[in-house]
């Protein structure tokens, strides 16, 4: 299949006693194979339910009610409980926001990070053994070749080479098993994510670690999933704004070395833009704008979009300021959207037709869609395309 994933018009539902939630209503979107895709919105756009429809982990009352997510071109939504379990943290992982729930409390968390090596890089780890093994042998034969040096030479310098062996045999380990690998691995990875003393870290239980420990944890578990695709949902937003920078990097630096693709949730576009190739603006269920960054983020074209990028100070790639969106009026009730295009109540450009008709996403130029009756191109109906204000 040309995408890792596509996904089809997918519909998610709740089924509430005050009525229906569309939390996800008709959205499509493709994720190419090594990129990084952002979706960003406000809290409540529908951006947490389409991920996890994605790995099936919508529960009563709600439901996917129809659509395809097609994942290496089959569908995930025709997938039985029993398959789903062998995707789930195999070929897609997700990285939740509450790590206290994910981690297993009663296991510290290096035996944790060390049981996802073993898991989901044993070849990795099986080729560093042999390299470990090697690397013994060559430490015993040089032992070897000073031992017989030591014998034969002359007694001027022997105390050097007696040291040096010395040095030589503590550097040796004996029996090196694939888990000490696995261990090795976990603390070097936690050492990457900016987690100080990471030996003794991997000695504690979860509960032992701040809130912000624990968040870098389940991202270095998430990555060491080596998983085809990795869904992100806001794991940096609780964190400061080193941390999340830090954080960025090494997802970005990781997923350069194992040519994975990641989906990556956030409401900061500050965020979108240093770390994904490709952005889908969510709004109130649907996506209004979808692209490659460069062009949104330079050529805004969907009244909310814009809004997006008013709403934050300018930042400069280099400046990592972390931002919030403030756009003025409400996030739509998802019970009773607006009619129309749901962002008419906010929306300054809104027209008559705005009110009547939800525009569908449209191509426009560089393989940007936008859904907005501003790009409609029949506009001969006068009194359709009078705007609201005037
Ligand atoms: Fe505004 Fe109308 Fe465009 Fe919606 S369709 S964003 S209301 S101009
Ligand atoms: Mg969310």
């Amino acid at each position: 299949s040309e995408f890792l994933l596509e996904v089809k018009d997918l519909r998610t539902y709740f089924y509430t006693e005050e009525g229906v939630v569309k939390a996800v209503d008709g959205v499509s979107f493709q994720i190419n194979h090594d990129e990084i895709l952002g979706f960003v919105g406000e809290t409540g756009c529908g951006k947490s339910v389409t991920a996890l429809s994605l790995l099936k982990l919508i529960r009563t009352p709600g439901e996917i009610l129809s659509g395809e997510i097609l994942f290496n071109g089959e569908d995930i939504v025709k997938k039985s409980e029993d398959e789903m379990l062998k995707i789930r943290g195999n070929s897609i992982t997700m990285i939740f926001q509450d790590p206290l729930n994910s981690l297993n409390p009663v296991i510290k968390v290096g035996d944790q990070l060390a049981e996802v090596y073993l898991l989901h890089q044993m070849e990795y780890l099986e080729d560093e053994l042999v390299k470990a093994r090697e690397k013994n042998k060559r430490l015993k034969e040089n032992i070897k070749r000073m031992k017989k040096e030591l014998k034969t030479g002359s007694s001027a310098g022997s105390e050097t080479l007696k040291n040096q062996i010395k040095a030589l045999k503590e550097q040796i380990k004996f029996r090196i098993t694939i888990l000490d690998i696995a261990h090795k691995e976990s603390a070097a990875l936690l050492d990457r994510i900016g987690l100080p003393n990471a030996d003794t870290i991997i000695n504690r239980f979860p509960h032992e670690l701040s809130g912000g420990m624990r968040q870098r944890i389940m991202i270095a578990m998430g990555l060491a999933c080596n998983s085809q695709l990795l869904i992100c949902d806001e794991p940096t937003t609780a964190l400061d704004v080193t941390i999340q920078a830090q954080i960025l990097d090494m997802i970005r630096e990781l997923k350069r070395k194992l040519k994975n693709s990641i989906l990556f949730i956030t409401h900061s576009l500050g965020v979108i833009y240093e770390l994904c190739d490709r952005v889908a603006v969510m709004y109130s269920g649907n996506i209004v704008e979808y692209g490659k960054v460069e062009d949104i983020y330079n050529n805004p074209k969907h009244p909310y979009t814009k809004g997006l990028m008013a709403a934050i100070p300018r930042v400069s790639k280099a400046s990592r300021e972390s931002e919030l969106m403030i756009i003025p009026g409400m996030v739509p009730n998802l019970i009773f959207p607006p009619r129309g295009c749901r962002f008419h109540p906010r929306c300054d450009h809104a027209m008559v037709i705005c009110k009547k008709v939800n525009p569908p996403l449209k191509d426009m130029e560089n393989n940007v869609q936008v859904a907005c009756h501003l790009y409609d191109e029949d506009k001969s109906d006068p009194e359709l395309y009078r705007k609201l204000t005037e």
